[in-house]
């Protein structure tokens, strides 16, 4: 790699001044650790031969404590903005990079162990991950995977043997939980805050910011190489001198924000399509490439409620809230933004273009998303705006409701509890005028659909292909983190199965499309903290 590294490699938390990475080796203590479950699509990915998992030493690897030959482990030094206040140096504080894997297409995959010991970058905190939030993260990278939505990616999920002590946020008790260490896998780990960090230490690490966007855009977005890099010339133009209209071929630097932007605004419009809640968007929890990363306290929406935060740390402010994601992404962009204009790589009428990109970006894609979810011929805002405020009126469930929507037959002399009838599961309690406002809304949705000529068996193939019938909410992860906590990792095993095919009917697995039960409410089921 041709960045700055740390000199000292390893070593006890400090601030590391000057580099983007540590040189660090694995730690975790444990005990026969054990490969509980993986992804046969990422081996593909990877072109890894599933007899490998076979391997008596995979677990070994897969804990850090047998490092493959080649490999050169690394943790990556980043800061972040947590909750709007810029919070410092963070880093890889519990994940190590093992190396990067090439496979048969020539594409690049890293792959880093998380939980596996403390790194330079560990602050007061242990380097390690419990299998709670282990297993979390595993199912939900690959279920975002299987709906469509740019991710990290999970290989598999390995128990270390050794317990782990954590502060249960509910009831204050320290408690000792199983610990784990998931393999994540992405082309990159570059977050928003890995570069922001050399902005905000002091001028002496400004120019890393220029070879570490050099890099990336080397390795990561080739096809901007080639475009210029004007780069410190602004600050040498001409006062007056009239400024062309943003020309991104002139400045590849101004090219990959906009990039950047554009990817970002993609990710959250898909976010909000399925329901999903981040949770954490710190600068720290932003991908460069636009992938989610990072799941910790995350929640698949339940009964429709914009202000839906699952994040007890997120509590009162809701900054993180589901409604509030979009603009969030904006805050966080401009974060970026000032960075590469702190290094002088980017003007202010090109991060003003690719702010506006990315709002005009966000809305095409989130039209798009809910005129698909609708199986309309066009944008209706109308149609989709009164939808949501039903839903989020009479709290209904945002899968299940969308899912039946494709059941809604274009039949006008329809009575009202025929027309109805698809969307009963979700329409619990009603009163008459609730019922009403449903009847009128459904009504309009029909004469929409049935002017646009699309035959009702044709609207419902489509519509079943975006709109998820299976989602991770968090109480089925919970059922199989109380399962594996006894030992018993079947119940991951089929979760991972069901929701890589979440748009299919998958007939018999039900159970897993239901309403949430009633002690899915409890603390620790749908609201989850930060660390974990
Ligand atoms: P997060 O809120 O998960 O994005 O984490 C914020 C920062 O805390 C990152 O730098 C993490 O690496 C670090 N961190 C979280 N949990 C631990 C842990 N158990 N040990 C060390 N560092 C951690
Ligand atoms: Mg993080
Ligand atoms: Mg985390």
């Amino acid at each position: 790699r041709d960045l700055p590294g740390d000199s000292t490699t390893d070593g006890p938390p400090r601030q590391v001044l000057h580099a983007c990475y540590t040189k660090v080796s694995p730690s975790v203590l444990v005990d026969n650790p054990q490969l509980v479950v993986w992804s046969n699509s990422v081996a593909e990915l990877l072109n890894l031969d599933p007899k490998e998992f076979e391997r008596p030493d995979f677990p070994l690897i897969f804990s850090g404590v047998s490092i493959l030959k080649g490999s050169v482990p690394y943790a990556q030094c980043y800061g972040g903005h947590q909750f709007g206040t810029w919070a410092g140096q963070l880093g890889d504080g519990r994940a190590i990079t093992l190396g990067e894997v090439l496979n048969n297409q020539g594409e690049r995959w890293e792959l880093q162990l998380k939980g596996s010991g403390k790194t330079p970058y560990s602050r007061f905190a242990d380097g390690l991950a419990v299998l709670r939030s282990s297993i979390r993260e595993f199912l939900c990278s690959e279920a975002m995977d299987a709906l469509g939505i740019p991710t990290t990616r999970a290989l598999c999920l390995v128990t270390t043997g050794k317990n782990v002590t954590r502060d249960m946020f509910y009831d204050g008790n320290p408690k000792e939980e199983p610990g784990a260490i998931v393999c994540r896998v992405a082309q990159s780990f570059l977050r928003f805050g890995s570069y922001q960090i050399h902005a905000l230490r002091g001028e002496e690490d400004v120019p890393i910011i220029r070879t570490l966007l050099d890099y990336t855009i080397q390795h990561h977005f080739p096809h901007l190489n080639s475009l210029s890099s004007k780069g410190e010339d602004f600050s040498l133009k001409p006062e007056g001198l009239e400024k062309p209209a943003v020309d991104l071929t002139s400045n590849k630097y101004a090219a990959w924000f906009c990039e950047v932007a554009e990817r970002t605004a993609v990710l959250i419009a898909k976010w909000q399509g399925v329901g999903f809640t981040h949770g954490v968007m710190n600068t720290d929890n932003m991908s460069v490439l636009g992938l989610t990363i990072d799941y910790g306290p995350f929640g698949f929406l339940d009964a429709f409620d914009p202000n839906y935060t699952p994040n007890t740390t997120d509590l009162p402010g809701r900054r993180y809230c589901f409604a509030n994601q979009p603009d969030i992404g904006m805050w966080n962009l401009a974060q970026l933004g000032g960075t590469l204009s702190t290094a002088n790589l980017v003007n202010d009428e090109e991060v003003k273009y690719a702010m506006a990109k990315y709002g005009s970006r966000f809305m095409d894609e989130y039209q798009s998303v809910m005129t698909k979810k609708l199986g309309l011929a066009k944008y209706n805002k109308d149609l989709i705006s009164k939808l949501l405020t039903n839903m989020a009126i009479d709290k209904v469930d945002y899968t299940i409701c969308f899912r039946a929507l494709s059941k809604i037959k274009t039949i006008h002399d329809f009575t009202d509890d025929e027309l109805l009838n698809p969307l009963k599961p979700v329409l619990l309690d009603m009163s008459k005028e609730r019922k009403k406002a449903w009847v009128d809304w459904s009504r309009q949705y029909i004469q929409e659909v049935a002017s646009s000529g699309i035959s009702d068996e044709e609207r419902k193939r489509s519509m079943d292909s975006v709109n998820p019938k299976f989602v991770l909410r968090n109480y089925l992860c919970q059922s199989a983190i109380d399962a594996a906590e006894q030992g018993d990792f079947t119940e991951v095993r089929r979760l991972l199965e069901v929701m890589q095919k979440p748009y299919d009917e998958q007939e018999g697995r039900e159970k897993y499309a239901r309403l949430p039960p009633a002690w899915a409410y409890r603390p620790g089921v749908c609201m989850l903290s930060c660390s974990s």
